[in-house]
């Protein structure tokens, strides 16, 4: 017997980069030796504070159900951290905290798209943002970023993008998976588009702001325009700049009636995130923030390695990234090539498969992220492992036979 699937869950396709990671496991277990160059989360442990106040909060009995929209502490905290790292003024009631960035993106557009409304999602993309879209009912719109323009969107494309339909406009900055990092000038144009179109609201991602690297700075759309202030949703989280992932707390801030839609669905759904988890989230966003900027250091020490180690690297052709923590090499020259068994690469999920067959190293094609042929390789993991990932790349690559012709 058939499982009874609706339309919209069976059209959704699984989540690339989970399923990366479990291919891992996978391989690891039937014994091959794999460099993994998937990892979307910091390889750190959370820091010691934050356990610390996770367990008080434990032994004080802070272990029921909270508010749907966070606890008071936690809402505060978000606050508090609005203003501090944004220059963005938001009441508690302006907060909602759910269980991870993701749940609450997901949430926003259950909470706002009607069938067939448009969201706006420029590629790359992180893998998320369509099948969020239209798991809500919603029609992902994709607009392509090209590398020469830095893999950020611009004005003119996003006007020819807006329709009557048009709900959402989704930024991520510094975006998964090119680490493209949008400038306030590079915003305020932007904003200037959406100021036109009075239907369209922003949704600015900025999960990765602090993973940024050469003095380069994330800045917070809201803050920039008070007209857009009032028709965007901010949402960040503590997964990326505390190495919190698994702990599954995230946060949004807008306008208060958006808000108050989003918590409905979160009553209706998850309840709330883990008490402990917005004890510790709380104790991470208000607590001494060097670990912050410790770990924005070695990741960029990290992608400086990388970078080094894939510039002598024939077919690969990579831009450095100024925040996140991926490179996203264009592996353009490395199409049309014939391997050992006399295959050709013709896409980047053949570099991506080639990759793991002859070298145990798994990246994610950039098919995954709405744009090729590139790769997005992780440095969110040690200088010996970017280190022996690339030798094997090298290594497979030189074994390729130069293009013969066009590929058929
Ligand atoms: N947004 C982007 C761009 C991401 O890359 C990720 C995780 O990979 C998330 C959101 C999800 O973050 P969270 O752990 O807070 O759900």
């Amino acid at each position: 017997m058939n499982v009874i699937l609706s339309r919209r869950s069976a059209g959704i396709h699984p989540s690339a980069s989970i399923a990366a990671k479990a291919l891992v496991t996978t391989l690891r277990e039937q014994g091959r030796d794999i460099v993994d160059l998937t990892l979307g989360e910091p390889d750190l442990d959370t820091p010691a504070p934050v356990l610390d106040a996770a367990m008080r909060a434990m032994r004080d009995g802070d272990t029921h159900y909270t508010a749907s929209n966070g606890t008071p502490a936690l809402r505060a905290a978000v606050c508090e951290k609005l203003f501090r790292d944004n220059a963005l003024s938001y009441r508690p009631s302006q907060v909602v905290i759910g269980c991870g960035a993701k749940q609450l993106i997901h949430t926003a557009f259950a909470a706002t798209l009607d069938e067939g409304d448009e969201v706006i999602v420029p590629a790359p993309y992180w893998v998320s943002y369509p099948e969020m879209a239209a798991l809500a009912g919603g029609v992902p719109v994709v607009v392509a970023c090209s590398e020469a323009n830095g893999f950020k969107l611009t004005p003119e494309d996003l006007e020819e993008a807006i329709t009557p339909r048009t709900r959402w406009l989704v930024l991520n900055s510094p975006n998964n998976p090119t680490g493209a990092v949008y400038s306030a000038a590079e915003l305020v144009a932007l904003i200037a588009v959406l100021r036109r179109h009075t239907h369209v609201w922003l949704m600015t991602d900025e999960i990765y702001e602090h993973l940024v690297y050469d003095g380069v700075r994330a800045a917070s759309a809201a803050a920039l325009d008070e007209e857009i202030c009032a028709r965007c949703l901010t949402v960040n989280g503590v997964s990326k700049a505390y190495a919190m992932t698994g702990w599954r707390v995230g946060y949004a801030a807008g306008p208060a009636d958006l808000i108050a839609a989003i918590t409905k669905l979160v009553a209706q759904s998850t309840t709330c995130t883990s008490s402990v988890s917005q004890a510790a989230a709380a104790a991470a966003l208000t607590g001494d923030q060097s670990f912050v900027r410790d770990a924005a250091a070695l990741y960029g020490s990290r992608r400086d390695r990388m970078m080094e180690c894939l510039a002598g690297i024939e077919g690969f052709g990579c831009r450095k990234p100024q925040g996140a923590f991926y490179l996203f090499p264009s592996v353009a020259g490395l199409i049309g090539r014939r391997r050992a068994d006399g295959r050709v690469i013709a896409s980047d999920q053949d570099i991506e498969h080639y990759l793991i067959e002859a070298a145990g190293v798994v990246g994610l094609a950039g098919s995954a992220y709405g744009l090729s042929p590139y790769l997005r390789l992780s440095f969110a993991t040690s200088l010996e492992t970017i280190e022996c990932g690339c030798e094997r790349i090298a290594a497979a690559c030189a074994a390729l036979s130069p293009a013969t012709g066009p590929v058929s």
